[in-house]
């Protein structure tokens, strides 16, 4: 028996089809076997009629079990959650920050990020089952929306450097494009590293736009054939958002909410594995908005001390540090990147979308008062000299009104007090920073740059955005500036107790809804980091963790039904202007709720319910498909 039917009868219990025992006759994705019979029958009958396609055809071991607690930190004894009766099968919402928040490349975490660690994962599978080796032909399959916006989102290069064994947080994000033209010229792939395989990407990469796995919308298949076609192995998996990847052992009851990354299980301890057991796996679980406050209170914790404490359980001080450290530090990067990039450049993709970061940072650069330089005419856009202000005695029109004026020759009845208006000078820290750090940020995710997914890539620039404009106005280091940038040994508690807070904002929509646009629509990306943003706002303002919860409910409560509709399937319109909005939106809802007292009649809780009951309505067209909305009115120039 072959190893493809041993792992089939072993994961499904079911033999291999009748049917299938004779070679069958070539068909189109096999091609290149032209040689020889083919040995396997194709990909969709295989998985059609061999297993069921709601069972995983997982060939090797899979992704998510038996793994060792690495015990790098001793548990200690968990306090379960008050009043709600916890038991062992409690599901929680805890996910460790460092899962939540990664580092990655652009431009996009669902068919970016999770695809190419997808593949790496596989690759993994395969080394520790000891058939890496004998790998020749490899065949990925791509459904729903992986396959319908996968390639405006760079799915295909990112499964290309996962199947060179790359991982999105180490890859040099500048080399990609290069690789990958050299990979489909040679049509020679380099399988983890270790030896070449004959790898056409246009024709070993099979795009499914009209079909979906029933378990996600962003499925994929690998097959990896040995050089007589026979299959070595194969196995599912199903890019969730954010960069996390599962397949149907990784699932749990409740849904997608087993969240953790690793290529090498091994190195996850079942504490932050396994999402079921409440009372052994947090130090101090939640599993809503209601519970961490709850906890909170019994605690007398902040939210931050909370997360802290719980990712005490699983890391060392020294390493939280380090790795708060390190994302805050890609996404300072990140920001930097693209405020002093080259505006004269266009976004790869075809839709020709000029850098805008540069332009705008450059401005602000001059001055909040910039003087005369910041006056625009109504000729140029660019600055120049503040025209002299027509005399007082030329017109009854106040003088302050007269500057903001021009002559007109439209004189009847009277109508001088609808005169047509030069353009104002109008700078304002919060909009004009905080739009140009978030425009930044996606700037260079849109690029295929290093950034953080926070919690998503397309909404990757939401979280820098507000936290660098805390940094810079707000906190009591605000200013402390060196040539490098912040000193990080004064701004860190603050960049602990941002993330630690938005983590665990992001904890409540992981466990609640969900992350992925490919389910939810914009609301699932956008409006979940507006919702962290705005309550870790709060947070690092001083805000109760009422006034907090308060503030990432007002977020999202004006996100919902945000679909998803990027055009051309790229993450730059409206992607990028929506980063904007979304952190400009953080800070207003933060200030509302600052401004309250932490009573309020929508409970974070309430709106988490109400986002993933409206994700779920969504049609699919609005759900990262680029069938719908502005993806089908705006032309592609
Ligand atoms: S529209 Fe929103 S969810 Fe969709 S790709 Fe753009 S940022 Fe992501």
């Amino acid at each position: 028996m072959s190893l493809l039917r041993r792992a089939i009868v072993r994961c499904n219990a079911r033999p291999w089809p009748q049917s299938h025992r004779a070679p069958v006759p070539l068909l189109s994705t096999h091609r290149h076997l032209s040689s020889g019979p083919v040995k396997i029958p194709p990909v969709d009958e295989v998985f059609a009629e061999a297993v069921p396609t709601t069972a995983v055809p997982a060939g090797l071991k899979p992704f998510g079990h038996d793994a060792v607690n690495t015990g790098a930190v001793k548990p200690g004894p968990a306090k379960p959650v008050s009043g709600t009766g916890a038991k062992d099968s409690d599901h929680h919402a805890v996910v460790s920050t460092f899962d939540l928040f990664s580092i990655g490349v652009g431009p996009s975490s669902s068919h970016t990020v999770g695809p190419m660690r997808a593949a790496k994962i596989f690759l993994e599978d395969l080394k520790s089952a000891g058939v890496l080796q004998r790998v020749r032909i490899m065949k990925v399959h791509l459904y729903g929306s992986l396959a319908l916006t996968g390639e405006g989102h760079g799915t295909p290069n990112a499964i290309l450097m996962g199947l060179e064994g790359e991982a999105p947080e180490s890859v040099d994000a500048p080399s990609i494009p290069q690789r990958c033209r050299t990979i489909a010229e040679t049509s020679s792939l380099n399988l983890a590293g270790t030896h070449a395989i004959d790898f056409h990407p246009s024709r070993d990469l099979i795009f499914h736009p009209d079909q979906s796995l029933p378990q996600h919308p962003n499925g994929m298949r690998f097959l990896a054939m040995d050089g007589s076609a026979d299959l070595v192995a194969c196995n599912e998996y199903f890019s969730i958002g954010g960069g996390f990847v599962v397949n149907e052992k990784t699932r749990v009851a409740h849904g997608e909410n087993v969240y953790y990354m690793a290529y090498d299980t091994t190195e996850v301890g079942e504490s932050r594995k396994s999402q079921d057991v409440a009372v052994t796996t947090a130090a101090l679980p939640f599993r809503n908005g209601t519970q961490l406050l709850e906890v909170c209170k019994r605690e007398d914790m902040s939210i931050a001390q909370v997360v802290w404490e719980n990712e005490r359980r699983w890391r060392s001080v020294a390493d939280i540090r380090a790795r708060t450290r390190a994302i805050w530090e890609v996404m300072d990067k990140s920001i930097e990147n693209g405020c002093l990039g080259d505006d004269k450049t266009v976004l790869p993709g075809g839709l020709k979308v000029p850098r805008r970061a540069p332009g705008l940072y450059r401005k602000l650069q001059r001055g909040f008062y910039g003087g005369p330089r910041l006056v625009k005419t109504a000729s140029s856009q660019e600055s120049s000299p503040a025209p002299s202000p027509t005399p007082a005695s030329a017109s009854n029109v106040p003088v302050r009104q007269q500057r903001s004026m021009v002559p007109s020759q439209y004189q009847k009845d009277g109508v001088e007090l609808l005169k047509k208006r030069r353009r104002k000078r109008m700078v304002s820290p919060a909009l004009d920073f905080l739009s140009a750090y978030a425009i930044a940020v996606n700037e260079e995710n849109a690029a295929g740059g290093r950034v953080v997914t926070a919690p998503t890539n397309g909404a990757a620039g939401v979280i820098p955005a507000v936290l660098k404009y805390y940094l810079e106005f707000f906190s009591d280091e605000a200013g402390l500036h060196h040539p490098g940038g912040q000193d990080y040994a004064a701004i860190e508690s603050d960049v602990s107790e941002f993330l630690f807070t938005a983590s665990a904002i992001g904890m409540l929509y992981k466990r609640g809804a969900s992350i992925s646009a490919a389910e939810m629509g914009c609301q699932g990306e956008v409006g979940v980091a507006c919702s962290m943003a705005a309550g870790a706002f709060a947070a690092v303002m001083g805000g109760t963790i009422e006034q907090i919860e308060n503030a990432a409910e007002i977020a999202m409560e004006h996100n919902l039904g945000l679909t998803c509709d990027p055009v051309g399937g790229l993450v730059q319109i409206p992607c990028i202007e929506r980063n904007a909005l979304g952190a400009v939106k953080a800070v207003t809802a933060a200030q509302l709720a600052l401004n309250g007292d932490g009573r309020h009649h929508v409970s974070l809780d309430n709106v988490i319910e109400t986002m993933r009951q409206t994700g779920h309505d969504m049609m699919s067209k609005y759900k990262e498909t680029s069938q719908g909305g502005l993806a089908v009115n705006v032309p592609m120039c």
